[in-house]
């Protein structure tokens, strides 16, 4: 037996054994565990089954019960190994003789399937245990192969819909901000983007609780009521909480359009992986906020000088033309010396916004220097910047408090150009802007 790494057949040689020392008496084996096996004669230990009672005591001492007498005589005997009982082996002797010897046969046989059995079941477990950590191990290093949010997460997302042969698999993300949910990826694309409030559905229970969930069927034990699981009609879900330094970022939902899918392993599992992708998902945003920050200028929210100037050489690496408008707010000295910094601050976010709104998607507005704003408009004529110049400047006129007056520089470049350059864009803009000044300021000059 001892030579078995399998179950099944630890359990086969048992009942051989058995057999050719006992040809008519009845032996059945009743497991503890959740196992389920080839052999009929193997069954699971049902705890409240009145029959069963002779077992239950074996199993619940680890000791030989006997009851009954001639041919109504049964013994159990526990099947037990060095870590815990396993299951009892009953015998049904049918008036067979069975004398002390006998006894003591089969119970150094129980004992020895019983330590059989346990090292097979580890061997088993250890071989289960490999293998997902084979799986940890190659997932964390994908994971953390990219930086891109995006990546990650529709990585994530297909391999735990592989990993657990699942139907559907949603990776939510908490926004502190908005206080909701949001789904970052998904395999169903209508529901990518959705947003539930922060108490809603199983995602709600998860922040709440910061604990995983398995349900086995949604349709017999609806604990919440779930959009996600009703959309996709599914009935099998786990569930786990995305957690951070122990706050909850985020969750991820598995479910299976068949009642009872998941095993309880799969939830245990589900629940370590969540662990590495909470960490990926959270080293990703934070990348994605870091690069945010760096690219974008404080004050204004407009983006930083340096984004701007590479930008343009990608543009200018790819288009046929483009141009740019250099914006400086007039005697803006004199609006700080007057109303003091804050109040020019303010001033400065008041026109940042009037230009955010008076350009198009595609343009790319930034604060190049101090109350200099720069603005690149990708293959627009230079009448048209000028429309937008011009824009600029009246409504700034008219619309801040207390008033200033802007004064723009524009210049424009094509492929035909000798020479194409950011700097020659810049120097010719701010050519113009000096004319501009020059000119009695609040107007719009072209270099
Ligand atoms: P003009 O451009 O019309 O020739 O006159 P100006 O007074 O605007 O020009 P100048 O370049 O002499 O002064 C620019 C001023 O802008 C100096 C500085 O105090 C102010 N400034 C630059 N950056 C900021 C900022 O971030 N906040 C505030 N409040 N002021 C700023
Ligand atoms: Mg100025
Ligand atoms: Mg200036």
């Amino acid at each position: 037996m001892n030579d078995h790494i399998d179950v099944e057949n630890v359990l086969a040689e048992v009942f051989s054994s058995l057999e050719q020392m006992y040809p008519t008496c009845r032996t059945n084996l009743f497991l503890s565990q959740d196992y389920s096996s080839i052999n009929e004669r193997v069954q699971p230990l049902a705890f409240h089954h009145q029959d069963m009672d002779l077992c239950w005591r074996a199993f619940m001492d680890g000791e030989r019960r006997e009851d009954g007498a001639g041919e109504f005589r049964r013994i159990a005997f526990p099947l037990a190994g060095k870590q815990g009982v396993y299951g009892v082996l009953q015998l049904d002797l049918a008036g067979e003789p069975f004398d002390d010897l006998d006894l003591r046969f089969v119970s150094t046989l129980t004992s020895g399937a019983g330590t059989a059995f346990e090292k097979a079941r580890m061997h088993e477990q250890a071989n289960v245990l490999i293998g997902e950590l084979r799986l940890i191990n190659e997932l964390t290093q994908r994971l953390n192969s990219s930086l891109r949010l995006s990546d990650t997460i529709q990585f994530a997302t297909s391999e735990l819909m592989t990993i657990f042969n699942a139907d559907f698999c949603f990776i939510l993300q908490l926004d502190m901000q908005s206080n909701h949910f949001n789904v970052i990826s998904s395999n169903v694309p209508e529901l990518n983007n959705d947003v539930f409030t922060i108490d809603y559905g199983f995602c709600g229970v998860m922040l709440a609780t910061k604990e995983p969930i398995i349900l086995s069927d949604y349709h017999s034990a609806t604990p919440v009521r779930s959009r996600l699981i009703e959309s996709t009609r599914s009935r099998s879900l786990i569930a786990s909480p995305l957690l951070l330094n122990g706050e909850v970022i985020g969750a991820i939902m598995v479910t299976h359009r068949q009642p009872n899918h998941f095993s309880y392993e799969n939830y245990k599992l589900l629940q370590v992986l969540s662990a590495h992708i909470g960490l990926a998902v959270s080293n990703s945003s934070l990348h994605a906020e870091v690069r945010r920050m760096v690219i974008t200028d404080n004050l204004t929210g407009l983006y930083a000088r340096h984004y701007l100037n590479e930008r343009i050489q990608r543009k200018q690496e790819k288009d046929a033309s483009g141009s740019l408008i250099v914006v400086d707010i007039d005697h803006f000295k004199k609006i700080n010396d007057t109303y003091g910094h804050q109040v020019g601050d303010a001033i400065l976010i008041q026109v940042s916004s009037i230009i955010r709104s008076a350009i198009r998607e595609s343009d790319i507005a930034a604060r190049w220097g101090g109350e200099e704003l720069a603005i690149y408009l990708p293959q627009l004529s230079l009448e048209q910047t000028l429309k937008v110049a011009g824009r600029i400047r009246s409504r700034v006129e008219e619309e801040t408090a207390p008033k200033v007056t802007v004064s723009c520089g524009v210049s424009e470049w094509s492929s035909g150009d000798e020479r194409i350059s950011v700097e020659s864009l810049f120097y010719r803009a701010d050519m113009a802007l000096y004319e501009a000044k020059h000119q009695g300021r609040n107007c719009v000059m072209v270099g």
